[in-house]
């Protein structure tokens, strides 16, 4: 990916919502954490189930090396 000093990946973080929220059956939010285009050697994406049950939420983080 080009380097351009700011997250890059809205479209990442887009499938990896829509992705997650199907396999949690609920609203997820997705951060990303660490980018490529920031400098970082990865990526890194923080995804946190929200909507039902937030007191169990499950977390699943991604990197994409
Ligand atoms: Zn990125």
């Amino acid at each position: 990916m080009v380097n351009i000093d700011r997250s890059n990946c809205a479209i990442g973080a887009g499938i990896f919502e829509s992705i997650f929220s199907k396999h949690f059956e609920s609203e997820v939010l997705v951060d990303e954490m660490k980018c490529v285009a920031k400098g970082d050697d990865h990526c890194l994406f923080n995804i946190k189930k929200v909507g039902k049950k937030t007191a169990t939420s499950p977390k699943s983080t991604i990197e994409i090396i």
